[in-house]
């Protein structure tokens, strides 16, 4: 079965609170018609008001306004439970419309924030190949100009970060591609794929207990949000440390957990690195180019899933990140 987005679980959990509202309204207003009706049946048998003339009677008039009484609560009770239908309807109905508008709305800014990235992309790109593309022709740059290419083709390699990074962003989750994966088998790719710049700071990446570990998911997100902690933690990582990396299978989830020797993180910005362009000023990396926006990236993934992301890390001995994932749909 597809995944309900999160428009369709916010309105059953409308509904759900229409309908709280609508069943206490409706178990009110019976009791009240209840209340009144016994409180009717009681002055027309109070004997002061019958008079003398129906006493004789009084007893079966009793018995016939106690079975009155049986037919009208029955009645009531089958009246409410097709009220609490109707209300239930009528309250999935209008939570419906109540948030298409939200909806829409929120379409609209995403497709602006591609739009607008899209559009940028392309000047970047003309900016960064018109700074190659000088560097070959001319033969000698005086070193004031080669200093200020240096720096311009740096700012916009960050901008095309940026802005990439902004994309996957706002691109609404594509839930068509979900099937099952194995998460060791992602985790493996991701490390083929990062090993140049592991190697280069000549960090080992120790990847023993790769556990087959299942999840149903759109793997190449995932292997996007697993490859934003493989790169924060060769990024983070001096020189000659050591990263691990695990994955396992455990009751209903799968979990991927990578643990590094580097700077660490102070733990009253463990939350705040999720959220978009947090940085941790960090001196001994040289991060000019970061964005700060992986993290955000990997959490959108990560819990668009139904999953979890965390942090624990110690400043100056390392840090640990762990995903969980649930194994099925
Ligand atoms: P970026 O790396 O582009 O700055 P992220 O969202 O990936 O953005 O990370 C946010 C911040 O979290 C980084 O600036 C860095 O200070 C910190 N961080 C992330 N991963 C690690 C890690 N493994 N070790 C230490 N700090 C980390």
């Amino acid at each position: 079965m597809k995944r309900l987005n999160d428009f369709q679980k916010a309105q059953i959990k409308l509904t759900f609170h229409y309908f709280l509202i609508n069943f206490f309204i409706i178990a009110i207003a019976s009791m009240i018609a209840i209340f009144i009706e016994q409180r009717f049946i009681l002055q027309t048998l109070d004997p002061s008001k019958i008079g003398s003339v129906v006493q004789p009677n009084h007893l079966s008039l009793r018995e016939n306004f106690r079975e009155v009484h049986r037919v009208f609560v029955q009645r009531v009770l089958i009246f409410d439970f097709f009220l609490v239908l109707i209300s239930a309807a009528a309250g999935y109905f209008m939570s419906g419309r109540t948030l298409r508008s939200i909806k829409e709305m929120m379409q609209k800014q995403e497709e602006f924030a591609s739009d607008a990235s899209h559009e940028l992309r392309t000047p970047l790109a003309t900016i960064q190949m018109e700074i190659e593309a000088t560097r070959r022709t001319e033969k000698k740059i005086p070193s004031v100009y080669d200093k200020l290419l240096d720096s311009i083709q740096e700012e916009s390699k960050r901008m095309t970060n940026t802005v990439s990074g902004l994309l996957t962003l706002v691109r609404s989750d594509t839930e068509e591609y979900r099937k099952e994966f194995d998460l060791a088998g992602i985790t493996s790719q991701a490390i083929k794929q990062i090993k140049a710049s592991s190697e280069a700071k000549k960090i080992t990446i120790s990847a023993k207990d790769l556990e087959n570990a299942p999840v149903f998911g759109n793997e190449d997100q995932i292997r996007q949000a697993v490859l934003v902690l493989l790169d924060n933690a060769i990024r983070y990582t001096l020189d000659n440390g050591a990263v691990t990396v695990s994955t396992k299978s455990e009751d209903s989830k799968s979990s991927f957990v990578i643990s590094d020797t580097g700077v660490g993180i102070p733990k009253d910005d463990w939350s705040k690195i999720f959220e978009r362009f947090y940085r941790v000023s960090n001196r001994q990396i040289n991060d000019q180019q970061r964005t700060g926006l992986g993290l955000s990236i990997a959490k959108k993934i990560i819990e668009s899933h139904g999953g979890t992301i965390s942090v624990a890390s110690a400043p100056g001995e390392g840090s640990t990140f762990t995903i969980n994932l649930p194994r099925h749909s």
